[in-house]
């Protein structure tokens, strides 16, 4: 693709954050679209959810992301904005493995179209525990966290209650003050322990954040071929790799469908890695 194509050189992005993300995306983004992005002051992006599980959330990433970046916009008059949402929670086909879901939706108001990146991850460190006391299976779970290079949140197991949650913690005589003072007013004489997912407690998540960062730098620099609007970029996959061993049609990807965020124009290539034939192992007439 064009390497010249540089539709929003220059411009200002506005990026609804609490938690210093656009050190993250902000480099990334400024190398290969050249936005800069821009940071209201004061805006509550907690309204719109918060991890550990304060404020109920409205909606699906995508709808959470494309309204935080809307926010965003309107509170510093730009028409284009960008927001980041990220969730949690067991990989969707290996159910005991952990994921980082990064959404990043950019909007453009002047040209009404949303360009939207995801990045699924397994490197991280989500995890939660819940003990009676400052026990060795606390540590383990807190050296399997990455504790103190990420913070933790604290919280009676029991249930909510107010002046009781501790996030961001990253010291030990913290953690043991909060864990001791929560067991004290849990009703079951538990304390939550849970890994702080936030982007500023958490260097692992930074990076998949960098990931889905760069992924959309390269989504907006690169043009519709029939209409030329930024964001061009995979959108779809095609199933059916053939077994390398006798040809049958595997469940694995056999292509990629890049398409418009504006037309109907798609093309459909080969997949990304170069793989071109299923392993036996994958294959329902070898492996049944
Ligand atoms: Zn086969
Ligand atoms: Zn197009």
């Amino acid at each position: 693709m064009s390497k010249t194509f540089r539709a929003y050189h220059g411009r200002e992005v506005a990026l609804a954050t609490k938690h210093h993300k656009e050190e993250v995306l902000g480099p990334p983004l400024l190398q290969k679209v050249g936005i800069t992005l821009v940071v209201p002051e004061g805006l509550d992006t907690d309204l719109l959810g918060t991890f550990s599980g304060e404020v109920e959330r409205p909606g699906v990433s995508r709808d959470v992301a494309v309204k935080k970046a809307c926010l965003g916009m309107n509170a510093l008059g730009l028409p284009l904005g960008l927001a980041s949402e990220g969730s949690f929670g067991p990989h969707p086909q290996w159910m005991f493995m952990p994921v980082d879901h990064e959404l990043l939706a950019f909007v453009d108001a002047d040209q009404g179209i949303t360009v939207v990146e995801q990045v699924l991850s397994t490197e991280t460190n989500y995890s939660h525990i819940r003990v009676s006391a400052m026990d060795h299976e606390l540590m383990d779970f807190l050296s399997r966290a990455a504790f103190p290079s990420h913070g933790v949140v604290v919280r009676p197991d029991s249930g909510w209650q107010p002046g009781f949650l501790f996030k961001g913690i990253t010291d030990s005589k913290t953690l043991g003050e909060a864990v001791e003072q929560c067991i004290g007013v849990s009703d079951n004489g538990y304390v939550h322990v849970e890994t702080d997912m936030r982007a500023h407690m958490n260097p692992s998540r930074r990076a998949v954040l960098r990931q889905a960062a760069e992924a959309l730098g390269t989504r907006l620099a690169t043009p519709c071929p029939a209409c030329g609007t930024p964001g061009w970029g995979v959108v779809d996959v095609i199933r059916g790799l053939l077994c390398e061993e006798c040809g049958t049609k595997t469940t694995l990807v056999c292509a990629e469908v890049y398409g418009c965020v504006r037309c109907d124009y798609q093309q459909e290539s080969p997949r990304g890695d170069g793989i071109l034939k299923a392993s036996p192992e994958f294959c329902p007439w070898c492996n049944p």
